[in-house]
C-alpha cells in the first residue's frame, strides 16, 4: 500500500503519472533498467559527462557497452554540449546528462543533438530531485530519468533509486524488468533500518562528528551496506544480486522525508545565495546567479588551492566539507582506463577534480561556514 502512496507522492512532485514511476534498491539499478529498456547491449556506446560517479559508467559496462566521456564546462560542472556531437558514432545508443550538484543545464541542446542522430536521452537526476529546469521538474525532458535517495542526496532513504519514464515506447520494457528484481535480504533490510535509525539520531554537530568517525570505521571494516561495494570500485563485472528491488523500510523513510523536502530545498537556496555573495565580493570562483533558477544546490562547489590542507582545517573547525568528485569518475582514483577514461582527453574535468570540495547547503548554521570561508579565503580560487 505504501508503495502506491510513495509513487503517487513522487509523481505529484515530478508532475508525471504514478504509472511512469518505478522503484529500486539504488539509483544505479534504475539507470541499469533504463539502459536495458533502451536495448543497450554489447559494443554499443553511451555518452556520459567526464565528471560523474563510477556507478554510472559501471551500469553501461555491465551491459557490455562502452562509456564515452564528454568534458565539462567549468562554470556548470556539466557536460559541454558543444563537445557531444563529435563523439557520436554509429554505435552510439544514448546520451546521459547530469544535474551536477543539483544544476540542470543545456538539456534542450542535448536533446536536439540526440534527435538529429536518433539517440535516446537519459537524465541523471541523482543530485536533482525536487529541482527544476526552465520551470519543469528535473527529469521531465529526457526519454527517462533516474534519482538517488542515498545518504547525501536531496532526500534520503539510506539507499534508494527512482526511475521515471517519459517515452511511452519504453514503459513496456521497464515493466517487463520488474519481475527480475531481486528481493533485498532480511539482513540487508535490518542493517539498513539500523543505519537509517542511527542517522535520524544525528541531532547536533557533536553527534555528527561522532557518527562520521563511526561510519568511517564501519566502512573500513566492511560492516556497512554502503553505497559502493568493493567490486564496484575495481571491476566491470556486474555484482551478484545487483538488480535489486526497493524495500518497505526505504519506502517508509521516503514518505516521511518527502514531507520536509520543500523546506530543505529553500534552505539550500538561501545558503547558496550567501556563499555566492561572499565569494563574489572576494573575487573568487562562484556559481553565477543566472544559473540559480535551474539549481537545487544539493552542495555548493568550491575550488581550493591545497585541498588536503583545506580538508584538515575544515575538520579541525568542524565544518562539514564534502569530497565529491575527487576524481572525474568519483571515487575511483586509479586505473581509470578500466572505465575507458583517459585523463589527457578531459583536461577541464581532470583539472577541477584536483581542486574541488563542496560546502554543505542544508545547514542551519551557515554563519559558521561563512566565517570559515572568510578566514581561509586565501586558500580559495
Ligand atoms: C549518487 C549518484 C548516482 C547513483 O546513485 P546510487 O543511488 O548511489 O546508486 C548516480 N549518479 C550520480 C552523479 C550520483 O552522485
Amino acid at each position: 500500500m505504501n508503495e502506491v502512496k510513495y509513487k503517487i507522492k513522487i509523481s505529484s512532485i515530478l508532475m508525471c503519472s504514478p504509472e511512469q514511476v518505478f522503484l529500486y534498491w539504488k539509483g544505479r539499478v534504475a539507470l541499469y533498467a533504463i539502459l536495458k529498456s533502451m536495448g543497450v547491449q554489447k559494443d554499443d556506446e553511451v555518452i556520459i559527462p567526464a565528471f560523474t560517479c563510477v556507478v554510472v559508467p559501471n551500469a553501461i559496462l555491465y551491459l557490455g557497452a562502452t562509456p564515452i566521456y564528454v568534458d565539462i564546462r567549468p562554470e556548470t560542472y556539466n557536460m559541454d554540449p558543444d563537445k557531444v556531437e563529435p563523439v557520436i558514432t554509429t554505435k552510439t545508443k544514448a546520451i546521459i546528462c547530469q544535474n551536477t550538484f543539483g544544476l540542470s543545464t543545456n538539456i534542450e541542446q542535448i536533446i536536439k543533438i540526440a534527435k538529429k542522430y536518433n539517440l535516446f536521452t537519459i537524465e541523471d537526476c541523482a543530485h536533482g530531485f525536487g529541482g527544476h529546469y526552465n520551470g519543469k521538474p528535473n527529469g521531465s525532458y529526457c526519454d527517462a530519468a533516474f534519482y538517488s535517495t542515498q545518504w547525501n542526496k536531496p532526500f534520503s532513504t539510506g539507499l534508494g533509486g527512482i526511475l521515471i519514464v517519459n517515452n511511452k515506447d519504453l514503459i513496456e520494457a521497464i515493466k517487463c524488468l520488474e519481475c527480475y528484481k531481486i528481493k533485498p535480504s532480511v539482513t540487508e533490510k535490518l542493517i539498513l533500518t539500523v543505519l537509517i535509525f542511527t542517522r535520524s539520531l544525528i541531532i547536533n554537530e557533536f553527534s555528527y562528528w561522532v557518527m562520521v568517525k563511526f561510519f568511517r570505521f564501519l566502512s573500513k571494516n566492511n560492516l556497512i551496506v554502503g553505497s559502493n561495494q568493493g567490486e564496484e570500485l575495481s571491476g566491470n563485472k556486474i555484482p551478484e544480486n545487483y538488480f535489486k528491488n526497493i524495500s518497505s523500510i526505504q519506502i517508509y523513510a521516503g514518505l516521511k522525508k518527502l514531507e520536509l523536502l520543500d523546506k530543505v530545498n529553500l534552505l539550500r537556496m538561501k545558503n547558496a545565495m550567501d556563499y555566492t555573495r561572499i565569494l563574489k565580493v572576494n573575487k573568487k570562483v562562484f556559481v553565477s546567479e543566472e544559473l540559480f533558477d535551474n539549481h537545487l544546490f544539493l552542495k555548493y562547489p568550491l575550488l581550493v588551492k591545497d585541498r588536503e590542507l583545506f580538508f584538515r582545517i575544515a575538520e579541525k573547525e568542524k565544518i562539514m566539507l564534502g569530497d565529491w568528485f575527487l576524481s572525474p569518475i568519483h571515487p575511483v582514483l586509479e586505473n581509470l582506463e578500466s572505465w575507458n577514461f583517459n585523463h589527457s582527453n578531459f583536461p577541464i574535468a581532470t583539472g577541477i577534480s584536483k581542486q574541488i570540495v563542496n560546502l554543505p547547503t542544508d545547514t542551519n548554521e551557515n554563519r559558521k561556514v561563512l566565517e570559515f570561508i572568510s578566514r581561509n579565503i586565501s586558500l580559495i580560487y
